[in-house]
């Protein structure tokens, strides 16, 4: 998972882009970066590390042009360095530049770049959105392709998720893949100038005049004439007769204040936790939330049990997400580092601990742990999504199969784990349930019907 954004017409391309990466923040924190085309050339910004830290008001004076790009990076394809952070940027002896930002992961990575490999393409990352650039910059330098025939045929043959978004000196070229795996919504601000994003709650920190989102396999071109649109027929490009939209996304990634997929995040947070709710009949004294990505759930949750609903579990913000750090190690030691219960709270208490999900379990036990020692009298776990039992093969860092707990145990020894009372999940038909279209969405990681392969 990452965030991107794209800035075009507007003097101060990079600061708007700063604000949207900023919003952006819970999709990547370990490294982001920023590509700005003063016209003449484009200009790179990219370092490890936050966006208030890389961005700096000192740094955007240096970055001035009307066209940006920006891109924060959770890592996916690729360790964790500074050459697999985004975006990419290519130079070209005749002239133009191009500067690409893409969030998603392809399939066929190795094959398509050992095919650019062979006719003289050189690489220097392992990064997937250095393979969308150069895939699409040699068909239009070396093959005589025009960018949006490149993007088509990079689309035919580059299987997997892509929201991307390219520049050139005079244009923007967002375009999505015929899946639609990942949001990407675009707009006008009241000023004029158009801004794409991963999610909209980056657009409406710049005050839009109106935003919508980019179709599946759609290329949008932006450049001095103004926005045109390319809506290609995404069943010419994917084997799927409908789109694929990542529903973690709607669970866990985006913020609650987007609107993605056609419909409102928190709206379909609340919607799992009544769910959850519907056929529970735990008496209960209180409904915790593992704070904060499962808060709207919960909420959702205790509204229909009419149980009270209070933050038992106090999270320090200063600490990563602890799903998004890529070692181990480090996540292991977070956990405390993150989550403290409040003093004297759970003495007695029968709790309702709401997670989103469980992947490998090691958080959702030691809180549990922490919940008892405090002197809760017992802990029902309620999980807002059905096991995670399959690795994920289009942006999402999931562990491989092996290590997700759901695909070791049965839901009984995941409880005994645990240390908890009780353990229930959300059925994926219960999940299909929370959206309007629920055949437009990839369930893979629980069913492990993979829409691509
Ligand atoms: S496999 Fe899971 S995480 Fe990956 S796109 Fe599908 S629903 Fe999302």
């Amino acid at each position: 998972m990452c965030g991107i954004i794209g800035i075009f017409n507007n003097d101060k391309a990079a600061e708007l882009a700063a604000l949207g990466l900023f919003a952006e923040q819970h999709r990547g924190q370990e490294s982001c970066g920023m590509a700005v085309n003063d016209g003449k050339i484009i200009k790179l910004r990219k370092k490890m590390g936050l966006v208030k830290d890389v961005f700096t008001p000192e740094k955007l004076k240096i970055l001035q042009g009307k066209i940006a790009i920006g891109h924060v990076r959770y890592p996916t394809r690729g360790t964790s360095s500074i050459y697999n952070s985004q975006p990419y940027i290519v130079e070209t002896l005749s002239g133009p530049s191009y500067a690409l930002s893409s969030n998603g992961d392809i399939i066929n990575y190795k094959e398509i770049r050992q095919e650019l490999e062979a006719k003289g393409v050189y690489f220097s990352s392992k990064n997937e959105g250095e393979l969308i650039l150069k895939y699409i910059v040699f068909y239009v330098e070396k093959e005589g392709y025009s960018i949006i025939d490149s993007i088509k045929k990079m689309m035919k043959n580059i299987k997997g998720a892509f929201s991307a978004v390219l520049a050139t000196k005079e244009a923007l070229y967002m375009f999505r893949d015929p899946y639609a795996f990942r949001p990407m919504t675009y707009g006008k601000t009241k000023e004029g100038s158009v801004v794409v994003a991963s999610e909209s709650c980056a657009l409406d920190i710049l005050y839009m005049d109106w935003k919508k989102e980019i179709k599946p396999a759609e290329i949008i071109i932006v450049n001095k004439n103004g926005i045109e649109s390319i809506e290609n027929n995404p069943n010419d490009f994917r084997v799927t007769s409908t789109e694929k939209h990542c529903i973690f996304e709607h669970i866990y990634f985006s913020r609650p204040d987007s609107f993605i997929f056609k419909e409102n995040v928190y709206q379909v947070r609340q919607k799992i936790g009544n769910l959850i709710a519907e056929d529970d009949d735990i008496n209960a004294d209180v409904v915790v939330p593992v704070p904060d990505s499962s808060n709207i759930i919960a909420l959702g949750y205790a509204r229909k049990r009419n149980i009270p609903f209070e933050f038992g579990l106090i999270r320090n913000h200063y600490v990563g997400r602890t799903f998004i750090q890529p070692e181990q190690t480090i996540r292991d030691e977070s956990v405390f580092q993150k989550f403290n219960p409040l003093p004297n709270f759970f003495e007695g208490k029968i709790v309702v601990m709401i997670d989103d999900s469980i992947v490998r379990g090691t958080t959702l036990r030691k809180l549990t742990k922490l919940i008892k020692h405090a002197g809760a009298k017992e802990v029902h776990l309620r999980i807002g999504s059905p096991p995670v039992k399959n690795s994920c093969f289009y942006g999402i860092d999931t562990p491989t199969q092996k290590e997700l707990i759901a695909n070791n145990k049965s839901i009984e020894e995941i409880k005994d784990f645990m240390g908890a009372d009780s353990l229930k999940y959300l059925t994926i038909e219960q999940l299909r349930k929370t959206v309007k279209e629920p055949e437009n969405f990839c369930y893979a990681c629980f069913d492990g019907n993979y829409p691509v392969r």
